[in-house]
């Protein structure tokens, strides 16, 4: 072989591990990050008072696709992925963490904030039409918040508490946000006892 071609041979199998690499960090059917890479990046990782974590669970899913067919839940679950995207700046994250679950880690978020780009969304998830082949369906998604403490915090904690904000606002009637209470907040490196 000349040394062209196995320098092109070289970049081909360069540009395939890359492509590989890319697969198995992103969700196929959004394009979003999956779970995996999302912990990847911030698993092992403390949060700084101005990050926050938002996590997002759309309502009465499963009603979704026993009325309009996988295909169309297909469908509103990409919607949501644009929404989520159109709602992220540089450094932020937007993620599919599994079925009809979606994270956002938020950047450089000033106190209050976190909770107005989650109603931002909510509201316009809500009022958003979204048309399939010869139908018209509307979605509602129920968020927790889980903004920057003062102490830096572990990410899964932080994923934690705004699961458990999340929880609370689906209990709460769903199609709405709620604030992790700082009693969800374990701050990086505090010892936990019990669950
Ligand atoms: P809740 O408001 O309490 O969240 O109710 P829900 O119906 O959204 O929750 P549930 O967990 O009962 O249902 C989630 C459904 O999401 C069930 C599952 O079939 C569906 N689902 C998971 N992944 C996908 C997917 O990739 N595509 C489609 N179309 N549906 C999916
Ligand atoms: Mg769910
Ligand atoms: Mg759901």
């Amino acid at each position: 072989m000349t040394g062209i071609g196995a320098l092109s041979l070289a970049l081909h199998q360069w540009r395939l591990a890359a492509r590989h690499r890319l697969d198995a960090m992103t969700d196929p059917l959004t394009g979003l990050v999956n779970r995996r890479a999302l912990f990847d990046r911030y698993g092992q990782g403390t949060m700084g008072p101005a990050t926050a974590v938002l996590v997002f669970d759309l309502d009465h899913f499963k009603l979704i696709n026993d009325t309009f067919g996988h295909a169309g839940g297909d469908r509103v679950l990409k919607v949501f992925a644009g929404e989520l995207a159109a709602n992220c700046r540089a450094g932020d994250i937007a993620a599919r963490l599994g079925g009809e679950e979606f994270a956002l880690v938020l950047k450089e978020m000033a106190p209050g904030r976190a909770e107005m780009v989650a109603e931002r969304i909510r509201k316009a998830f809500a009022a958003r039409e979204i048309y399939l082949e010869d139908e018209t369906l509307k979605c509602t998604v129920s968020v927790g918040v889980a903004p920057g403490r003062s102490m830096p915090m572990d990410f899964d904690a932080m994923l934690s508490a705004a699961d458990k904000a999340l929880y609370v606002a689906k209990r709460a009637g769903r199609n709405r946000i709620e604030l992790a209470s700082r009693l969800h907040s374990v701050p990086a490196g505090a010892i936990r006892t019990g669950s």
